[in-house]
């Protein structure tokens, strides 16, 4: 397994600027900070003495000062494990998170994880302020695809309705009629095919192809795809699967459905993050290998302590920009960088397409 965690923890700390200052924490503070930290899963994941005082010193202020901003932190499963289990008040995969920010009352959303989703926050919440502790933290996906390439794509498609994967720009959310995620991808597209003969899904060409044999559809003809890809869950080797198999007799293989066909065809489940989780919760299975970022592996060991975790993962090097240095640094003094925000007109048209994906999945969602 690759490990994640150092360089997470840097040594240096930044002082806060006077309007969002805060009193140092005392020893005996840091202490008790150290001990939660411990306890909430860090220490079973390997995290030394020496690392979890680090740690501490940062999520110690990084707290006190959610507090003092009125500030939330959502987590996406992908992120580092001292910013899950230390600083964020919720964490979740994209769809999770979006509903999340939406009912939050916060005034201030410090987005762990990548720029589209805290684009969809901005999106959701146009009265709060988004940042983005890592600004450079972008998305293979969301780069492939461009808003006038989805122009070109319904010009060519006339009538064709335009499903796009939440990992978009904003730009590309304001073009599409609906965003789906891969929790509720199947399910809507089955919505879309009822009143459409042929459905634009894009950018995820593998999960496009996963979804139209899903569906019985042919590519093309019926679901029309673009041609991005993940830049972690496209390299994943199916024909590794049964050699694992053969080492871990009676392994669950669960695959993340942006995977390629190849792959999904070879193990036991496919599903988004969150459908993963909760097969791990619902299963027995004297083995788990979860196929996707490795993120999602150690939250799941720290969730399910009693289950063995077989690992075939590879980092995502978009959501690993984001440590607790970073997101402290959001929190004292945030750079024009920092900021997300989404044009008005654009954020209005994007806003409908998310809507559209809460009344299509059937879920109840106050917009
Ligand atoms: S794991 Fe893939 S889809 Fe997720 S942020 Fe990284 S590049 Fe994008």
């Amino acid at each position: 397994m690759t490990d994640s965690r150092p360089p997470a923890v840097r040594k240096s700390v930044r002082p806060a600027p006077a309007e969002f200052s805060i009193p140092q924490a005392t020893s005996a503070q840091l202490k008790e900070e150290q001990a939660r930290l411990a306890s909430s899963g860090l220490a079973e994941l390997g995290f030394c003495t020496k690392d979890l005082a680090r740690a501490a010193a940062l999520t110690w202020r990084i707290n006190a000062l959610k507090k003092l901003r009125d500030a939330v932190i959502p987590g996406h499963v992908y992120q580092r494990p001292e910013i899950l289990l230390g600083v964020a008040d919720f964490v979740g995969d994209s769809y999770q998170l979006a509903k999340l920010c939406a009912e939050s009352k916060a005034k201030t959303i410090v987005f762990c994880g990548v720029r589209f989703m805290a684009e969809t926050a901005a999106i959701l919440s146009p009265d709060k302020e988004v940042l983005l502790p890592a600004p450079a933290a972008g998305c293979s996906l969301a780069e492939s695809i461009t808003a006038a390439d989805v122009r070109r794509l319904k010009a060519e498609n006339p009538g064709a309705p335009v499903a796009a994967y939440i990992n978009t720009t904003a730009e590309v959310k304001a073009e599409a009629d609906v965003i789906v995620t891969s929790a509720n991808a199947a399910r809507i597209l089955g919505r879309l095919f009822a009143k459409s003969p042929r459905v634009i899904f894009l950018p995820d060409e593998l999960m496009g192809r996963n979804l139209a044999a899903a569906l019985g559809k042919k590519v093309g003809d019926e679901l029309v795809l673009w041609k991005g890809t993940c830049i972690v869950h496209d390299h994943f080797d199916a024909f590794a699967m049964a050699l694992y198999r053969k080492t871990y007799p009676g392994v669950r293989i669960l695959a993340h459905t942006e995977c390629s066909p190849e792959l999904t065809a070879a193990v036991d489940f496919v599903g988004g993050t969150g459908d993963m989780m909760a097969y791990v919760e619902k299963t027995r299975a004297p083995f788990y290998m979860l196929v996707t970022e490795c993120g999602l592996g150690e939250l799941a060991r720290t969730r399910f302590p009693h289950k063995r975790f077989v690992f075939m993962c590879r980092l995502c090097p978009h959501m690993k920009l984001t440590d607790l240095t970073a997101v402290l640094r959001a929190l004292e003094s945030p750079s024009p960088a920092t900021r997300v925000t989404v044009p008005a007109e654009v954020a209005a048209r994007a806003r409908l397409s998310v809507k559209r994906m809460f009344e299509l999945a059937e879920d109840t969602v106050k917009l």
